[in-house]
């Protein structure tokens, strides 16, 4: 990892020290005009979360010009507001899909020591009061050692030894474990990834909602409300907004089902409490490297007319901070028995993040068929496979292939 000022986690200050492997391939890979073979070297990537900042990089470091639009700013809606834990499990099927995942967890390896970006990597440890869910969580494990997950039914004694501070209470407890898991702080790897993206050449338009995409008889137009683009190429990566972006191309479907909500809260950073990231019945937690906690809750709002009537709206914060404050110490309550030294935790920030959940809830990825000048990214889980789908949507998008991984991923099968 390069030279990283870790405060940084929520100012939104950008990385330093970027390493050579960021420095843009420009030169080895554009040769003028024609130079790729799909013919692709203008792109308009839309969508500033963790999946378009991807994308963006991994096409800008492939020397293509990129232009990166958002109606907000990096990080500014799912992205900003994610537990943000990094695995693949057996809850994740078909295989295909579980595979993908697992090709984007060896890719934050690569990425992050490219891009400068620190990914904890502390494992995870589940599990759940009732005894269907627990058992089905066993059964799930069994089926994804034999993909040669590293992953195992583990008891009091190892819990202990792999998390002393964990208190789980009933005395033949078990948890799932995975090793290989990670976590990372969401918005600060988003602000990274532009600002890498930025380093390669790339342009930001920020803030710039995108209200139409005209075909044209040479690539696209992309009109927002500050400028108007001439593309070879769209990248929509647009969250919660996909079924928007998705008639504005007359798709004719819809990519997402309607967002559902969540509430991450963020501590002041605490001296190392725990090393996995952990998940129960009635809550999840981790703790970054820089040493802030990361909760989540799993009850959800209360269905009243006033909150429905709030969430219409899709808001990413709490009418007021006292109201915001009440909920935050309401989930670490929660949390503080498990870990008992959350009780002195200092709270930084309460967020309230909208999950872009694909119909299917399988990943829409790739060029629609009959529109080569577009390439949809839609994805929940999109800060495990935001690595891959870079990585690949660039290869798709440039090298003029058709990757197999994704074959189970297109919009057509919606
Ligand atoms: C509470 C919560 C917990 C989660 N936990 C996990 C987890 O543990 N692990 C995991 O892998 N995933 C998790 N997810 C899911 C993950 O956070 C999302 O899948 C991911 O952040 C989506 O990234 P994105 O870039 O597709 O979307 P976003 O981050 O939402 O970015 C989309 C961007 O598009 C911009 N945009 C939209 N329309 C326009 C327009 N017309 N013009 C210009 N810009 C536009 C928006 O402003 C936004 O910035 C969680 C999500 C939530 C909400």
């Amino acid at each position: 990892m390069t030279t990283m000022d870790r405060r940084d986690f929520l100012t939104g200050a950008t990385a330093t020290g970027l390493t050579a492997a960021t420095a843009p391939l420009r030169a080895a890979f554009s040769t003028g005009s024609q130079s790729y073979p799909g013919n692709v070297n203008r792109v308009a990537v839309i969508g500033a979360g963790i999946v378009g900042a991807s994308i963006a990089y991994n096409l800008s470091k492939r020397g293509c010009d990129v232009i990166l639009l958002d109606k907000q700013g990096p990080a500014a809606q799912a992205s900003g507001n994610s537990f943000a834990w990094i695995n693949a499990t057996y809850f994740d099927m078909p295989r295909s899909y579980f595979d993908l995942r697992t090709h984007s967890i060896n890719e934050y390896h690569r990425l992050s020591r490219d891009a400068g970006f620190p990914v904890h990597w502390g494992g995870s440890l589940e599990w759940y009061d009732a005894a269907n869910t627990q058992k089905e969580v066993s059964d799930g494990v069994r089926r994804i050692q034999a993909y040669g997950a590293p992953t195992w039914m583990v008891g009091a004694d190892k819990i202990a030894e792999l998390e002393p501070n964990l208190v789980i209470p009933g005395d033949d407890r078990m948890a799932a474990w995975c090793s290989r898991d990670g976590a990372i702080h969401a918005g600060y790897t988003t602000r990274t990834l532009v600002s890498c993206a930025v380093q390669n050449g790339a342009t930001t338009v920020f803030p710039a909602n995108v209200n139409r995409i005209i075909e044209q008889p040479a690539g696209m137009l992309v009109q927002s409300d500050v400028e108007s683009f001439e593309v070879d190429l769209v990248v929509i990566a647009a969250g919660i907004d996909a079924n928007a972006m998705a008639e504005a191309i007359g798709l004719g479907t819809d990519l997402i089902r309607p967002p559902t909500p969540g509430i991450i809260v963020t501590t002041r950073p605490m001296e190392p409490l725990i090393n996995s990231v952990c998940y129960t019945t009635d809550t999840h937690f981790h703790q970054l490297d820089d040493g802030r906690v990361i909760l989540g809750e799993k009850t959800g709002a209360p269905g009243t007319e006033q909150h429905l009537a709030y969430l219409a709206e899709r808001p990413n914060a709490y009418p007021s901070s006292e109201l915001a404050m009440q909920h935050a110490k309401r989930i670490i309550e929660v949390a503080k028995k498990y870990v008992p030294q959350f009780a002195d935790s200092e709270i930084e920030s309460v967020g309230v993040g909208w999950r872009p959940l694909p119909l299917d809830g399988l990943p829409v990825i790739g060029r629609p068929k009959n529109m080569p000048a577009i390439y949809l990214a839609s994805m929940h889980s999109g800060i495990t496979l935001a690595p891959i789908v870079g990585h690949l949507a660039a290869m798709e998008i440039l090298d003029g292939v058709t990757v197999d991984l994704l074959s189970d991923f297109r919009v057509e099968r919606l």
